[in-house]
């Protein structure tokens, strides 16, 4: 059994505890909550893709509570800076070279010379990065290939007696992951639509992000087509339900089932997702869909409903 508790100064100490002793300690993000453990230590780095049974190792994106040790992990261009400067703390990821002074170990950049790094918002996650005094991996807390957790309860359902402590943070305002953007090739790339929107990064950066798929050098390691994937079979993009099919709606509408947001919301429909998709997997096995739009958050929320429908 795990326990789940508040997050509170007795609270954080333990779980630095835990991380200190290669310990795994699941802790709330704005964005969903992340399994946390020791970035400079590989054994509790193994320990974290074995509790989530990773199918492969792919790399781990560094989570820091201050400029200063981002910038003891990696190179940070003056684009990158900026960046930062601007939308940190907060859900963009940066992928950037890895700095000679870096911890982090081999095991969680799967080998590679560049890092993936960013300094959460969530106030509880930066308190326990801080008392901890060093960097933490923190991919989502669920096992491999489920629906991300977006409440400690999600947690607990995935990993329970897995990890030694789940601090609650109440629910992820953003409810879907991190936005990462690579500075490392000729031009700043997208390699994950996430909560900060992709039209906003083009006109901080003022030019297009390359995406995935554009150019070579482009490689979003560990992004795989059927992620985020719930039991029951998902139709997208459908005008109504069907006969046996539960309703996960968008907007306005009359079928009475679930709605990620009447108001026709996308940041409400993105904090909604997970939680809803989990709800409707425990009591249905055919969920239909509504049609979101593809601008804004709704890329990043489409991203995530492909992988959840995509079927190996
Ligand atoms: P998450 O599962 O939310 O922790 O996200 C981790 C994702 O970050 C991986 O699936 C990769 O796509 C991406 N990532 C981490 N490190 C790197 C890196 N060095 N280069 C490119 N992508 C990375
Ligand atoms: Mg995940």
């Amino acid at each position: 059994m795990t326990a789940i508790a508040p997050i509170n100064p007795g609270t954080l100490q333990l779980a630095a505890s835990f991380l200190r002793k290669g310990g795994l300690v699941a802790m709330p993000t704005e964005t969903v909550y992340g399994l946390a453990c020791d970035a400079s230590n590989p054994d509790a780095v193994a320990r974290l893709y074995a509790a989530k049974g990773r199918p492969q190792f792919n790399p781990l994106i560094a989570h820091v509570a201050s400029f200063e040790m981002a910038q003891a992990e990696a190179v940070f261009s003056e684009a990158a800076l900026a960046l930062a400067r601007n939308f940190w703390p907060g859900p963009l990821t940066l992928v950037l070279p890895v700095a000679q002074t870096g911890t982090v170990c081999d095991l969680a950049r799967s080998g590679l010379d560049t890092i993936a790094i960013r300094m959460p918002a969530h106030p509880g996650a930066r308190s326990l990065i801080a008392g901890f005094g060093r960097p933490v991996v923190a991919p989502s807390a669920n096992r491999s290939g489920h629906i991300s957790p977006t409440l400690a309860d999600h947690v607990k359902a995935d990993l329970d007696g897995k990890v030694d402590l789940i601090l609650d943070g109440g629910p992820c305002t953003q409810g879907i992951e991190s936005t990462i953007v690579s500075l490392v090739g000729d031009r700043p790339a997208l390699l994950r639509a996430g909560a900060v929107e992709t039209s906003v990064l083009e006109s901080f950066l003022g030019e297009p992000l390359a995406r995935a798929g554009e150019e070579d050098d482009i490689s979003a390691p560990g992004q795989l087509k059927s992620h985020y994937a719930p039991n029951a079979h998902l139709r997208l993009n459908a005008d109504a339900p069907e006969a046996g099919e539960a309703w996960l709606g968008f907007g306005p509408d009359t079928f009475g089932g679930t709605n990620l947001s009447p108001n026709g919301n996308l940041a409400e429909a993105a904090a909604n997702l997970f939680a809803m998709l989990r709800k409707l997997d425990t009591d249905s096995d055919r969920i239909a869909v509504a049609h979101i739009p593809d601008e804004g958050l709704g890329e990043a929320i489409n991203d995530r409903l492909a992988r959840a429908a995509h079927r190996e």
